[in-house]
């Protein structure tokens, strides 16, 4: 089966280290460390988790003096380890004095994110703006100007909300404050490219936690300019609701063309996995067809016509297995991360959708023959019974992995 993958609006390039945003490059995955930047160990232990994981860029809070020291020391002991992720300084309210006192950390990092709205008020704002703008260029880094609703720039906010009151037909609050987001980050661009900071140089982004606020929010940001745009919803929460939410709104942009890189700001369960907001961002591009990382597994959901859980442990194994297999894979059989394997429950839908994966079994139902039929390129080729299924299916999975994507000696 063929799908189109959404075409993508047409933004300026922007180089982040060794990884571009915009322009015709893939959407960028990123994600971002909950760690005390001050806490080095700590914090290049979880960058290169998250890198591993394929985060592409990774963005670290830059909030004290401590943290602003630490940065070329992580960036230093993250290439010890083999890992060459870009990182990305995260300032608010004290950005133009860290940089300024710690000139390492500015050359350190691969770009500087800097939220309008956090960089004090009236002629304040524009010196901290502008200290920062001229880090930027000395140090020739891409700055990503972040607004976000829960920090938006007050002293717009106010203005934008006096000429409302003036219109013949004034807009709801609701849609001044979209506008007043969208009219931030445009006029710190402006500012920021008056001050000598190139066009090719920013990256825009409006964060809100509402789905429909922040659609509507990117509609209008990306019908103003070119710069590329990072998406994410923000504060999207915990388990299933953040990940739900922040789907539904990527989704609709994504499928508009809209976004260059995207990061899925999960609440972790305590003690929980950071990296989890890597995998749902891979998987939200990659079931849209905008990218591949690893391979897929298509299972059913179980019904009553199994009545055991065999099969969701089988898609559960070959899944961790595919996705644990990948650092390694990757470079050795290239273009294994557009493999689709599917593990099904019964013969109801297990031969129909196990015949349009490029690897499927369908596992005996209750009731049928203890048999599961091993299905390679839509046709039928093994049939496998006994206690050692899922070795055995494992076993044909990294066969075909060999034949299909190894490169010949
Ligand atoms: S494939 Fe079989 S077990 Fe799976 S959901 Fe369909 S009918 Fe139920």
């Amino acid at each position: 089966m063929t799908h189109t993958a959404p075409l993508r609006r047409t933004t300026q390039a922007v180089e982040v280290g060794s990884i571009t945003v915009g322009g015709n490059a893939p959407v960028v995955v990123q994600s971002m460390t909950n760690t005390d930047t001050a806490d080095i160990p700590g914090t290049i232990q979880q960058v290169a988790q998250l890198a591993r994981a394929g985060s592409e860029l990774v963005r670290v809070t830059v909030n004290t003096s401590e943290a602003a020291a630490a940065v070329p020391h992580i960036r230093d002991g993250l290439a010890r380890v083999g890992v060459a992720v870009p990182l990305v300084g995260d300032f608010h309210f004290n950005g133009h004095r860290l940089l300024q006192e710690h000139p390492a950390c500015g050359e350190a990092l691969a770009k500087y994110r800097i939220n309008p709205g956090n960089v004090g008020a009236g002629s304040r704002r524009d010196n901290q703006f502008g200290y920062l703008i001229e880090m930027a260029c000395l140090n020739k880094k891409p700055v990503r100007i972040g607004v976000n609703w829960g920090s938006l720039d007050q002293a717009l906010m106010a203005r934008m909300m006096d000429d409302n009151a003036v219109r013949a037909e004034p807009w709801s609050a609701e849609a001044v404050m979209r506008e007043a987001l969208v009219i931030s980050a445009l006029e710190s661009a402006a500012q920021a490219i008056e001050w000598g900071l190139p066009s090719d140089h920013i990256i825009l982004s409006c964060k809100v936690s509402d789905v429909q606020d922040l659609i509507a929010v990117y509609r209008e940001l990306a019908s103003r300019t070119t710069h590329p745009l990072h998406l994410g919803l923000t504060e999207a929460g915990m388990g299933s609701k953040g990940i739900v939410a922040s789907t539904a709104a990527l989704a609709v942009l994504l499928q508009e063309g809209i976004g260059d890189t995207i990061r899925i700001s999960l609440t972790p369960e305590p003690g929980g996995d950071r990296s989890k907001e890597v995998i749902v961002a891979q998987e939200i591009l990659q079931t849209m067809g905008l990218r591949s990382f690893t391979p897929l597994v298509t299972a059913c959901p179980g019904c009553g016509r199994t009545t055991s859980s065999y099969f969701q442990e089988l898609a559960e194994q070959i899944q961790t297995f595919l996705r644990e297999s990948m650092p390694q894979w990757r470079e050795k059989y290239p273009g294994v991360e557009s493999l689709n394997v599917a593990v099904m429950g019964c013969v109801v839908n297990g031969p129909g959708e196990s015949k349009l994966a490029d690897i499927g079994i369908s596992l005996p139902g209750s009731g049928e023959r203890p048999v599961a039929p091993v299905y390679i390129d839509g046709e039928r080729a093994e049939t496998l019974k006994g206690d050692h299924i899922a070795e055995e299916f494992q076993a044909l999975v990294v066969n075909y992995i060999e034949k299909r994507y190894g490169v010949p000696a």
